[in-house]
């Protein structure tokens, strides 16, 4: 279903750019399970910890097919209700991400410090404008975020994916943001009371196999908030060896910037 649609848009793509670009390349590369061929590719997310809770599993899957990738990470995550270990949180947080960044062989995690919680009363400009220095900084080929819708809900998760979808237009860039199946999503609200927002099977572009070994390692390098008793767990065990990916910006009509 996923690849029908994707050749649908190659097809169109192939008779708006006949003779290829880079964008529509990468676009027709993607099948159902492979995520595009980018060589650099920035993740922007607001909290340490959403880049292996939520992302770990597709960031090793573009390190290990050779990409590098950075990390731009909003706040210290501060705000946090989770002390599995005591200290302050704003600087555990910030080892935390550096040492699950290693794990996942992130090249480098920047870690901005707004106030968490506090994302969304910031002008999303002023973030965008990060976005756009970390991009061009590691010469990113597209974004990785999370949903528009945050995934988890959480206002923060929002803005960050406000702020890269924005930095993307403002330099041409695709993006793809992490989404959850909706019978997962659902299935964990009833079981756990949490507020995920999936999306369904016709509005996922990207089903990606994944080996979580790695996420697992860096999302236990975040000591203080990978309890046991985390809906982490349980959503990595309903996802499987699966990914669900949409694209939050096509490479459609992109410019090939150097
Ligand atoms: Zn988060």
């Amino acid at each position: 279903m996923v690849a029908v649609v994707a050749e649908i848009r190659g097809a169109n793509l192939a008779e708006e750019y006949p003779e290829g670009y880079k964008g529509y390349m990468t676009m027709t590369s993607t099948s159902a399970g492979t995520l595009p061929e980018w060589t650099s590719v920035l993740a922007v997310v607001a909290h340490p910890d959403d880049e292996s809770f939520g992302l770990g599993a597709i960031l090793d899957v573009f390190t290990r097919a050779g990409a590098g990738v950075e990390v731009l990470c909003l706040t210290h995550g501060e705000a946090s209700t989770l002390h599995g270990t005591p200290g302050d949180l704003s600087s555990l947080r910030g080892a935390e991400l550096a040492e699950a960044a290693d794990l996942l062989g992130v090249s480098r995690a920047t870690l901005k410090n707004h106030a968490d919680g506090g994302l969304s009363d910031l002008p999303g400009a002023m973030l965008a404008a990060e976005v756009v220095a970390a991009a061009r900084s590691c010469g990113a080929d597209g974004l990785l975020v999370f949903d528009t819708a945050g995934v988890t809900g959480h206002c923060d998760h929002m803005a960050a994916t406000a702020a890269g979808v924005l930095a993307a237009e403002m330099i041409h860039l695709p993006v793809l943001g992490w989404t959850l199946p909706q019978a997962v999503a659902a299935r964990l609200n009833q079981e756990l009371g949490a507020s995920f927002i999936g999306h369904q099977d016709e509005e996922i572009d990207l089903r990606v196999t994944v080996d979580r070994a790695r996420q697992r390692l860096a999302s236990h390098a975040h000591v203080s908030q990978a309890l046991p008793s985390s809906v982490l767990w349980r959503r990595l065990e309903l996802l499987g060896d699966t990914e669900s990916l949409r694209w939050l910006r096509q490479p459609i009509g992109a410019t090939v910037t150097s």
